[in-house]
């Protein structure tokens, strides 16, 4: 069974102060989570986790990551202010990008972060909106293919637009060398939410094995190999989570097996995890507005695909705990449902729930990433707030939820609109 890491009580507390629907974070499990991971990689000195910013992008929550060392991995020109502005610069930033407008690469190169290049033709770009290339780049690698962990297929990185084939990798270390920089980094994502302890070593022989390859052709020094995200979390409850120190030791041990025996003992390792860094320690909180009973049975709330896009868009599975009734026995079938007007605006189709009554607070689980950052605005609808429960129980306001000045923002079209009442 799943369990929410609040009460029913000091969610209601926290709905005096603040009304549903938003976004609550755990400080405590935040933290605990983030140490773990820097405990499983301990056996590699130079080891980062850089935050994918995209995933969560709240200065207050990249902020606590960083108190553990954690960078962050940006991919866009507002990602890379929030980490400015958080104070992650110079190599803390990781600028994985693709399609890159090149105002982007001059951010990045003005903050000192390490530019991780998705594509061969960027080398002229960076250059040319540089004058010269930093002393340190990175690329990131496409294989090609099916990525298959024994007989199951786990992604499709042939089909997937980021990254260099082997023969461009090569090439591009080549030039780069030629053009003066010193020290290079490999970046790849090759599957995603991968609910496995296999992933990350089976990513890792891939790379550790390209870098020997590309460190004997071209002479290159390897400085790091960037493991990026993808290790995912278990968002149905029959799902068994990962066990982060399985992934560090399994990865440690083709750490031994391929790089140790080339001379490549000093490579650090690198992650840009998202999911798993924040996933579970967030939640959506919302409440029981309306039922309707007609075809099926629905429950209305007051949340809507505009706070939480993931079932809507995947289809994922997000699991719902009905506040105060996680004893009850779950003898009803619902269709949980938000306000669009968009039939796949649903948080859950056919689930099995305790009796919902209206008022009751429902908690939508592992939302703490690729959640409220995955937010639009259709049907002119609000951005909820985002609220930190900290470890001493207490809680705090981390974003405000949107008005209707913000929606009307960015048009001027009339005072009567700008004053009036809602
Ligand atoms: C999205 C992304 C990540 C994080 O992915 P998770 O699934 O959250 O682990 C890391 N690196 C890059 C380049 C990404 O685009």
């Amino acid at each position: 069974m799943k369990k929410t890491f609040v009460t029913k009580e000091k969610l209601e507390e926290i709905a005096r102060s603040y009304p549903t629907p938003f976004y609550l974070y755990d400080e405590k499990g935040i933290r605990e989570n983030v140490k773990e991971l820097y405990d499983a990689f301990s056996w590699n000195p130079g080891f980062k986790e850089y935050f994918a910013v995209k995933a969560t992008p709240n200065p207050f929550l990249i902020q606590i990551l960083h108190e553990y060392g954690c960078g962050c991995d940006c991919s866009s020109m507002t990602e890379l202010m929030l980490s400015e502005a958080v104070g992650i610069t110079g190599h803390d930033v990781m600028f994985s990008s693709n399609d890159t407008p090149e105002e982007e690469f001059k951010k990045a190169a003005e903050v000192g972060g390490i530019i991780n290049l998705d594509d061969i033709t960027h080398i002229e770009k960076v250059e040319h909106v540089l004058g010269a290339l930093p002393k340190t780049m990175s690329c990131r690698y496409n294989p090609g293919g099916l990525f298959k962990i024994s007989n199951s297929i786990m992604d499709n990185p042939g089909d997937a637009k980021y990254g260099m084939t082997d023969g461009q990798i090569e090439e591009a270390f080549r030039v780069m060398m030629d053009k003066g920089v010193e020290e290079f980094g490999i970046h790849a994502f090759l599957a995603s939410n991968t609910v496995s302890n296999e992933y990350y070593p089976m990513l890792a022989k891939v790379l550790f094995e390209l870098a020997v390859r590309l460190h004997q052709k071209t002479g290159a020094k390897i400085s790091f190999i960037n493991l990026s995200g993808g290790i995912g979390i278990p968002y149905r409850p029959e799902q068994e989570k990962n066990d982060i120190h399985v992934i560090g030791e399994g990865v440690r041990k083709v750490y031994e097996e391929v790089l140790v025996p080339a001379g490549m003992g000093d490579v650090a390792l690198y992650t840009e995890l998202g999911r798993y860094m924040l996933g579970p320690y967030g939640c959506l909180v919302t409440r029981a507005i309306n039922e309707k009973h007609t075809h099926k049975e629905y429950i209305g709330v007051d949340a809507c695909a505009v706070n939480l896009m993931r079932p809507a868009m995947y289809g994922a599975y997000h699991h719902i705990t009905v506040m105060g009734k996680e004893e009850e026995p779950c003898d009803h079938l619902y269709d949980v449902t938000g306000s669009l007007c968009e039939n796949n605006d649903k948080f859950a189709i056919d689930r099995e729930l305790p009796r919902i009554d209206m008022g009751d607070l429902l908690v939508i689980h592992d939302t703490g990433a690729h959640g409220f950052s995955m937010g639009y605005n259709y049907n002119g609808k609000l951005k909820s707030s985002e609220i930190l429960l900290k470890e001493d129980g207490s809680f705090q306001l981390i974003r405000r939820a949107e008005t209707p000045e913000d929606y009307f923002a960015t048009f001027d079209f009339c005072d009567v609109l700008k004053n009036m009442k809602y």
